[in-house]
């Protein structure tokens, strides 16, 4: 569709054309192509994303029973001021034959003024409220009617819009792309009777235009059968773009990595404990992938504290004994650096060869550890994203790691996994202590096998989490003593400050400040993300080896730090954190023996969602838990971080209330990939167009 001209924004805000701007005019075009809006088919399913009512004009005085709701009245304007008190504002009365009302606008036109003369009829929609001046609306919606002006017959849909786009703008595209559209459904009447469920063409057409007889709510709730085509046929086409990049990786060819030998006994022989059943359960699902010679693409997720390490481990000592190389990639310093540690201490001694590599080498040390990475010496490398440069070039990669996987964008994750042997593409584990929801990692994840810990090791005993008002630090501070006394180790960490690192890192430095001082007898460490890392580890280890009893921290502990001794968790404005950060920040805790304890440091008063996470905190341990009520929280595009979320995937369908209309699409797409592939590709084009790239990676 091509629109060549500039539509001006209309109706109220227009001011008389004036002098040409000498600034270029962006393009309709264009604007509509930041809304995603380029082919027929996009305007026609850019759908509404609510609906007004103003096929009704109720009285005056009905209205004023229905405080508060939106309604629509209409009038003769009899008075139309500039007042100023308690601000400059437009004030102008109607009148019906049962009553009057005040419509009250902070900001106008001055084209706005004009309209509004004394006998003109005025149609105003909008929350009627008893206020300063009787019965009024602020801010309405209105237009200039003529007496008996005619009212729409159905709802009137509100769409999506963007910057220069305005609804009539968008209503009038959409017109035109749904007046030329040639029509097909890409399911044949038989399956949608099967699956009862209505022709796309007559779907989207009541969407658009709904009949006045039309079921409001369930239009509104997007319950409608129309909906329900809608959010199938989306869900089909995400079905049948993961099945078909799973399709695709099959295809590929990767090493087979089949050795489970004498080092994995050795290995397991020398823990000083067992493998819980569901580590067991797991590493029985990643070593039969990797036997495969078509890449592994799996997501192990456990809970904090769950040792996913330890299996990352035994996959890295397979790919190893298999004859290739590993590389376990951390987002962190501090974290590849611990794991670095306790993996070679655990490996070393079976004759495996580690290499470490992270950007704060020294260019001598990079170019030691590239080399070895090169020959092969090395057969395990850890490091943080230092290893994804180009620099770097694996003799044989069987084996990509990734752990804390969210903290990864899809293009870094997709360099580690071009770097396999030629035209081979090694098997990639990915590790993520934010558990996500079951549905929506399959549904949103591209392609992705997932493993599920679901059990802690034994003997954890659970931490017990309390709130506490900002107003008793001092109390806290004694208990911080006391658990020092004790022998146990704190964590202290500094509040969250978004806006400003710079404030962030005071903030640390002064906590810090206060607390050695009010702690003479104990030690207190600091480590936030600007010290370097020599400086960074040196503090870890005197916190590792309780020569620092008390650790004040930015969120640079939030991933993966594992110090068992530590049981005692304070966390400064716990109400500016998002759900899964506490949990995370609260999993450096408990991973010992000993009773841990968080407690969450607010500053009242709290907002109903800051509450909320407080309360899921205090409540409940469960990741898994957790995150369900984040999802709750947020929503999944917040919940997944745009950049894994395949964006705007899933523009109708929402996957907890949907999970009904998932089931159905699963199974047609299995079925009409096995049976119909014309129906595939009509159905994948008109519902993913370019988009389906996304989900390759
Ligand atoms: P996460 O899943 O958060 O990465 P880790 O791998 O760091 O967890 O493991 C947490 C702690 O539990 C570590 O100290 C680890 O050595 C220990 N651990 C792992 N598996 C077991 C087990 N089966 N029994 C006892 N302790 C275990
Ligand atoms: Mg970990």
């Amino acid at each position: 569709m091509t629109i060549a001209t500039t539509i001006d924004a209309p109706a109220l805000s227009a001011k008389p054309a004036k002098a040409k701007k000498p600034k270029p005019a962006v393009r309709l075009e264009d604007k509509f192509a930041r809304l995603g809006l380029r082919k027929d088919m996009d305007f026609v399913l850019h759908l509404p994303m609510r609906y007004e009512d103003e096929t009704e004009i109720v009285t005056m005085r009905d209205a004023s029973f229905r405080g508060g709701s939106m309604v629509q009245v209409e009038g003769v304007l009899t008075e139309c001021d500039i007042q100023y008190r308690p601000r400059r504002q437009l004030v102008v009365t109607i009148a019906d034959e049962t009553s009057q009302v005040v419509l009250r606008f902070l900001n106008f036109y001055g084209s706005q003024l004009k309209q509004m003369a004394v006998g003109a009829r005025v149609r105003a929609r909008g929350e009627l409220r008893h206020g300063f001046f009787g019965a009024e609306m602020v801010h309405p919606t209105y237009k200039m009617v003529n007496e008996g002006a005619a009212l729409p017959t159905a709802l009137t849909p509100v769409y999506p819009a963007g910057e220069g786009v305005s609804q009539i703008m968008l209503r009038k595209a959409i017109s035109a792309a749904l007046a030329k559209l040639n029509w097909h459904d890409t399911l044949s009447p038989a399956l949608l009777a099967d699956l009862q469920l209505e022709g796309f063409e007559a779907s989207v057409r009541l969407l658009h235009n709904p009949p006045p007889d039309a079921d409001q709510y369930s239009l509104i709730e997007h319950t409608h059968p129309a909906w329900e085509r809608m959010k199938f046929d989306e869900l089909l086409a995400q079905q049948l773009s993961l099945k078909r990049a799973q399709a695709a990786r099959r295809t590929k060819g990767a090493t087979a990595l089949p050795v489970v030998g004498h080092m994995s006994a050795a290995f397991l022989m020398s823990l000083p404990f067992a493998l819980t059943a569901a580590q067991e359960r797991v590493l029985a699902e990643i070593r039969a992938d990797l036997k495969q010679d078509f890449p592994m693409q799996r997501l192990l997720q456990g809970d904090v504290g769950s040792g996913k390490t330890i299996v990352a481990a035994l996959a890295a000592v397979q790919a190893i004994d298999s004859g290739f190389q590993a590389v376990l990639m951390a987002p962190t310093e501090i974290l590849a650096e611990q794991h670095f540690r306790k993996i070679a201490a655990w490996l070393e001694p079976l004759g495996i060869s580690t290499a470490w590599l992270t950007g704060s080498l020294k260019k001598k040390e990079k170019d030691l550890a590239k080399n070895q990475i090169a020959s092969g010496e090395a057969q395990l490398i850890i490091g943080t994203h230092a290893v994804i440069q180009d620099t770097v070039q694996f003799a044989k990669l069987g084996l990509v790691i990734v752990d804390e996987q969210h903290r990864f964008g899809v293009g870094q994750r997709l360099s580690l996994r071009n770097k396999g042997i030629a035209g081979q593409v090694p098997h990639q584990l990915m590790m993520s202590a934010t558990p996500i929801p079951r549905t929506l990692a399959m549904t949103y994840y591209a392609d992705l096998e997932v493993s599920v810990i679901d059990e802690l090791p034994p003997g954890r005993t659970p931490i017990v989490t309390r709130m506490v008002d900002q107003q008793r630090r001092d109390e806290v501070i004694a208990r911080v003593h006391a658990a020092a006394q004790e022998g146990k180790q704190v964590y202290w960490v500094c509040p969250l400050i978004e806006e400003s690192e710079a404030l962030q890192l005071q903030t640390a430095t002064d906590t810090h400040a206060m607390l050695a001082e009010a702690l003479p007898d104990l030690n207190i460490g600091l480590v936030h993300g600007r010290l370097k890392p020599g400086e960074k580890q040196l503090v870890m280890d005197a916190f590792i080896q309780n020569q620092v009893q008390v650790l004040v921290a930015t969120t640079v502990i939030e991933v993966g730090v594992d110090v068992p001794n530590a049981s005692l968790m304070v966390i400064e404005h716990a109400e500016r954190f998002g759900l899964s950060q506490l949990h995370q920040l609260r999993g450096r805790v408990g991973r010992g023996s000993a009773a841990s304890i968080c407690l969450l440091l607010y500053q009242g008063p709290l907002g109903g969602t800051a509450k909320q996470r407080l309360m899921t905190m205090r409540e409940t341990t469960d990741g898994f838990e957790i995150a369900r009520k984040d999802l709750e929280l947020r929503g999944p595009g917040e919940f997944l971080g745009a950049r894994q979320s395949g964006e705007a995937m899933l523009r109708f369908a929402n996957l907890e209330t949907d999970q009904w209309l998932v089931d159905k699409a699963r199974k047609l797409a299995i079925e009409l990939l096995q049976h119909d592939l014309p129906t595939v590709e009509a159905h994948l084009q008109r519902w993913l167009g370019q988009k389906e790239e996304f989900l390759r990676v």
